[in-house]
């Protein structure tokens, strides 16, 4: 379904990536480690499209991402949810009104938006916060009103760059509990960091870059 083919990128003439190759199968949870600057967000950008890579492929389903203009990219993000290390959420619209953002710019429907994003944050276990601000929610919970925005439009995929880097360890383990259940659901789940005691810890397929290489391809 995700394909990298001999990928190279760099910015002003510094090599980020070097030759990367790697295929992810649907379903797949799978971790991209490596020290910060090795490159991990770089593969993410490639992957929806917000960067091109110098040489090589980025394949995702029938896209070739490498290729696409920019009026054929928002096809392709509908079909990845994208979480990132400090949430994004609108500060001044409640964990509901964050989730049914995503399907109002779009122009849903008023009934059936009522109908999905209370199953949304049902599933990442907010369904008693719905009317809280982002201020008034802990860190876990600001990053699961992410995640229930990143899944309203049942993406194929879901990214999540450094979910936990801003999270305590409790709220780590939720996070990375709450990824793990949404791949048993059918998602696939890439999930970017260089926090290796999560790494362990999910035992999943495992890919690690360093010095623009990809030195490891390994299940666990
Ligand atoms: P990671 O996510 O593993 O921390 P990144 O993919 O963010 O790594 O960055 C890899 C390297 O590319 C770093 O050295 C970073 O400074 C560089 N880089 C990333 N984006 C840009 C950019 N837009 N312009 C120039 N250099 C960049």
């Amino acid at each position: 379904m995700i394909a990298f083919h001999n990928v190279s990128k760099s910015y002003n003439f510094q090599a980020v990536l070097s030759d990367i190759n790697f295929k992810i199968s649907p379903g797949e949870f799978i971790s991209i480690t490596g020290k910060s600057g090795a490159g991990k967000s770089t593969i993410i950008k490639l992957l929806i499209g917000e960067e091109k890579p110098q040489k090589g492929r980025v394949i995702f389903g029938p896209y070739e991402v490498n290729r696409l203009k920019p009026n054929e990219l928002p096809a392709l993000r509908k079909k990845i949810g994208i979480v990132f290390q400090d949430f994004k959420l609108l500060q001044t619209k409640t964990a509901y009104e964050n989730v049914a953002f995503a399907l109002e710019v779009e122009g849903r429907q008023q009934v059936e938006i009522e109908e999905l994003v209370p199953q949304m944050l049902d599933l990442v276990g907010l369904a008693d916060r719905q009317n809280h601000f982002p201020h008034e929610l802990s860190g876990g919970m600001k990053q699961r009103v992410a995640i229930a925005r990143a899944m309203i439009h049942r993406p194929s995929v879901i990214v999540a760059d450094e979910p936990t880097g801003n999270l305590d360890h409790q709220n780590t383990e939720e996070i990375v509990n709450l990824l793990l259940k949404i791949n048993d659901l059918g998602t696939t789940v890439i999930l970017a960091t260089h926090n290796l005691e999560i790494v362990k810890r999910v035992k999943k397929r495992l890919i690690v870059l360093d010095g623009g290489k990809l030195i490891k391809d390994t299940e666990h």
